[in-house]
């Protein structure tokens, strides 16, 4: 190959193609598709990746510039993630380099110096199998050739060598190296600046053949009677060696002393070696065997497993209550999936990924899972990436951007809770990891299963109408609980009655009663309360001023511990006023209820009680969650108080008692879907009571008890909500009855910005007629296109920059997406206005 088209990391969009370089030489046998590379672009240097290589005539192209050099020995994308990326940028309006940064590690993103050593052991620590890793994983020492063995010698004498001193040394050699690479004998490790550094272990080995060892051992005197039975362990293990030091002294229980007196003897070798950096090293992990299935999931895993067994692209929507088994269901499926030598991808919501989750799979796959996410250190996020990519993870658990692990041959894609709203990235890459599950499964020829005892509105229409070609899955159902309980019984609890009784309290009586109950029978309960801080916004009440932030004209929020205000959005913090800046009255205070008002009224009413609370403030530190879900379930505490985390996923006993403050709070929010989650919300938290023996009950408080979504709660009745909620979806053309792309268009010039808008929603609205798509949504089969807007953003201003936004809704199979992305461009275009941002949200989910 001649030519490599690279796309580079340049933030301008007439960037957004491919450029042509020529690949010197010496650097032919590591340019790859999805290889990162370093070219001159203008005067300077930048990154980019190689997306094809094509023979050429070099001479031939005018001011054609070689690759500078090739940042990473074994390319950090596939050709199939490289061409995910291209999708990815058509169906998301996005640039190419965006797709393609978003799939690597952060640690990746930098330019580091990359360095080669000797391939690593996995990590021995007991997960589940045994205490020693497999053989399978070890540098295979025999049938090595002699340039193979030159090669290790060399990189073992110095440890770490960068790739030019190693290329240097063996000038012919590259193949070599690369095919070493592949094998595991080598690696490539990135310098990454983390505070944890690169760990090292002792490690042990014999210094001789087995044979000779043994010769040794018999000649050895009585007196070294601790060294012998050191010596005759080693040369027993002699398969599993290089063996970690510390292993060694924890099963024979000697001294380190000892050990080193054999390496002095000459008969060991004590060296070090670097692991991985794994985050639950050290724990352990309860092996877990596969459970008999029920009827229930015996049919659904009979359905998947059908379709993994045929390695076909087929996609299921699983709809089981909660508590209905579902994750035994992912386990033996994932086995299926492994047992064939292919991979597997576990997305889970970053808030449910808790330990408990995490244990449940590595309990059943040992060191096999590589576990990514956002409270990982980048340096122990790039380890478990570079497991996945090495071939040394056959399952990756995590939240979103785990769609993206580097997997050659992936056969399997899990979604659990598929509903959740953070599958979505807010930011550019503006994708939906479910969207983007669909297409690389569908490229691999894998398996995709969703999961939900709550399914967003738009997968379950599209399994029920099977309209929609490229997504339409088939409907798996469970609708009892594995274990045969019950789901628990659910009372709504009407405020507007207790406020007429004169009960100004946030509990009501029942909720009262109910707690008291529970402390006395010492069971626990959980309480939630879907906001954030101690209380919402500060208010005067003699005139009615509200504190609000300069930058974004949204309300601040006080915080206790600071005692404080800040703003949401762009962080802004002032101290809290005592006196009206607008009035001068000293009646200005903090109104709504916050999860820390919450416990101090439980202290109040329930001396004694032990009170845990889990919100954003309480859970910033690494391992702060884990903590405290941990004190939970050893009954250090009575209730477990907080925001949307305590309601997902969790599994404890002895809860009998769910309680919610107020279910309205996340009804009244200005979006479309805030019935859906309210539903979904409430089920959530619903299901976390009585999942074992004792029976639970579940309180909802509400201002507004009617409300469907409240009253189908109650009820665990999820085929009902939908079926009304659709039903106002498609009066209003929501989705899933159309699509909308969500467009904003700033500007630090309120004139510019909204005039700019305006401009947008005319060309669009002139397009549109032209291609006569405009305006026919109300027939609900047409193709059709209509647009709203422009108004101001619902935050209008944000750090400094005013906002306004269209949405446009689109249905059928007209190109709505390049249509607004086409608009979009040529607006920057004749405007030449750096300071104009334009940002396309196709599908959006936050309309807030
Ligand atoms: P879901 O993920 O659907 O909420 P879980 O997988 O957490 O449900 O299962 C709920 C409970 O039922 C767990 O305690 C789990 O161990 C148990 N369970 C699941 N399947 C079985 C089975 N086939 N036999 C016995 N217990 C099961
Ligand atoms: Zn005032
Ligand atoms: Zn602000």
């Amino acid at each position: 190959m001649d030519i490599a088209k690279v796309i580079v990391d340049v933030p301008v969009r007439s960037t957004d193609r491919p450029f042509d370089y020529s690949i010197p030489e010496d650097l032919r046998v590591w340019t790859e598709v999805g290889s990162r590379v370093a070219v001159p672009f203008g005067h300077r240097t930048v990154q980019g990746f190689v997306v094809s290589l094509e023979y050429g005539d070099v001479q031939a192209v005018k001011g054609i510039k070689p690759i500078q050099e090739v940042l990473d020995l074994v390319p950090p994308l596939s050709p199939e993630l490289v061409e995910l990326a291209d999708w990815m940028s058509e169906r998301y309006a996005c640039r190419r380099i965006s797709a393609l940064q978003a799939m690597l590690p952060t640690a990746l993103k930098g330019k580091a110096e990359r360095l080669i050593s000797l391939g690593e052991e996995p990590d021995s620590a007991p997960q589940g199998d045994t205490l020693f890793p497999d053989e399978e994983f070890f540098p295979v020492f025999p049938g090595m050739d002699r340039v193979e063995r030159a090669i290790i010698e060399f990189v073992r004498r110095g440890g770490e060598v960068t790739m030019k001193q190693l290329t240097r040394a063996f000038p012919d050699e590259a193949e070599t190296i690369k095919f070493m690479l592949r094998r595991g004998n080598l690696q490539e490790v990135q310098f990454i600046k983390d505070k944890m550094g690169k760990k090292k272990l002792k490690a042990v080995d014999l210094a001789m053949e087995p044979e000779t060892a043994r010769e040794a051992l018999n000649s050895m005197s009585a007196r070294s009677a601790r060294q012998k039975e050191v010596l005759s362990f080693l040369i027993d293990m002699e398969a599993v060696l290089p063996m970690p030091l510390k292993d060694v002294l924890a099963a024979l229980q000697v001294a380190a002393g000892t050990v080193k007196g054999l390496e002095d003897k000459g008969l060991i070798e004590i060296t070090e070696v670097e692991v991985y950096r794994d985050p639950y090293r050290g724990r352990d992990f309860k092996p877990s065997e596969p459970l008999p299935l029920t009827a229930e999931q015996s049919a659904v895993y009979g359905a998947v497993s059908r379709a993994v067994d045929e390695q076909r692209h087929e996609v299921f929507l699983l709809h089981g209550v909660t508590g209905s088994g579902k994750t035994e269901i992912y386990l033996q499926t994932i086995r299926r999936c492994i047992d064939q030598g292919r991979q597997a991808v576990v997305l889970v919501p970053e808030i449910s990924l808790t330990p408990q989750m995490v244990e449940r799979f590595k309990g059943r796959f040992g060191s096999g899972v590589a576990v990514m996410h956002s409270r990982l250190s980048s340096g122990e996020r790039y380890d478990e990436w570079r497991k996945i990519r090495e071939g040394k993870a056959m399952v990756a658990v995590g939240a979103r951007s785990a769609i993206f692990a580097p997997f050659t041959n992936l056969g399997l894609i899990i979604m659990d809770e598929e509903h959740e709203t953070s599958y979505k990235q807010e930011e550019n890459p503006r994708y939906h990891a479910r969207d983007v599950a669909v297409r690389r499964a569908s490229r691999c020829d894998a398996v995709v299963i969703l999961g939900s005892a709550t399914p967003s509105l738009e997968s379950y229409y599209a399994a029920r109408s099977q309209s929609d070609e490229s997504f339409a899955p088939g409907l798996l159902e469970m609708p009892s609980r594995a274990l045969g309980n019950e789901l628990p019984a659910v009372e709504i609890v009407d405020m507007r009655e207790e406020l007429k009784e004169g009960n100004r309290s946030m509990f009501s009586r029942k909720l009262h009663a109910a707690l008291q109950e529970r402390l006395d029978r010492g069971e626990q309960t959980v309480l939630l309360l879907n906001r954030r801080g101690f209380s919402t916004f500060v208010m005067c009440r003699s005139c009615g001023y509200v504190a609000g932030c300069p930058e974004c004209d949204i309300s601040l929020t006080y915080h206790a511990r600071s005692s404080n205000l800040r703003c949401h959005y762009c962080g802004h913090a002032e101290p809290s006023p005592d006196t009206c800046p607008e009035c001068g009255s000293e009646h200005i205070r903090f109104f709504g209820t916050g999860t820390q008002r919450v416990e101090e009224e439980l202290g109040k009413l329930f001396p004694g009680m032990r009170v845990i609370r889990m919100d954003v403030d309480t859970t910033t530190e690494k391992g702060s969650h884990e903590k405290l879900l941990g004190q939970f379930r050893d009954k250090k505490a009575d209730v477990l108080l907080g925001t949307q985390m305590v309601a997902k996923g969790l599994d404890f006993p002895d809860v009998t008692l769910v309680g919610v403050i107020t279910a309205d709070s996340a009804l009244n929010l200005p979006d479309f879907r805030a019935a859906e989650k309210t539903f979904q919300l409430l089920t959530q938290v619903a299901g976390r009571a009585g999942r074992h023996t004792l029976p639970g009950e579940v309180l909802i408080q509400s201002y507004t008890p009617d409300h469907y979504s409240i009253i189908h709660a109650g009820k665990h009745d999820y085929h009902s909500f939908v079926r009304e909620e659709l039903k106002h979806r498609k009066a209003l053309h929501y989705p899933p009855y159309c699509r909308l792309i969500l467009v904003t268009l700033s500007h630090e010039q309120m004139p510019i910005a909204l005039r700019m808008a305006e401009n947008f929603a005319k060309t669009i609205e002139g397009k549109a007629r032209q291609r006569r798509w405009f305006g026919s949504m109300d027939k609900l089969t047409a193709d059709g296109l209509d647009l709203l807007g422009p108004v101001a953003s619902p935050l209008p201003r944000l750090k400094g920059r005013y906002r306004f936004q269209c949405m446009v809704k689109w249905r059928g199979e007209i190109d709505a997406i390049g249509l607004v992305r086409e608009v979009a461009e040529e607006l920057e275009d004749s405007l030449r206005d750096p300071v104009l941002q334009i940002s396309i949200d196709v599908d959006p989910q936050m309309l807030m």
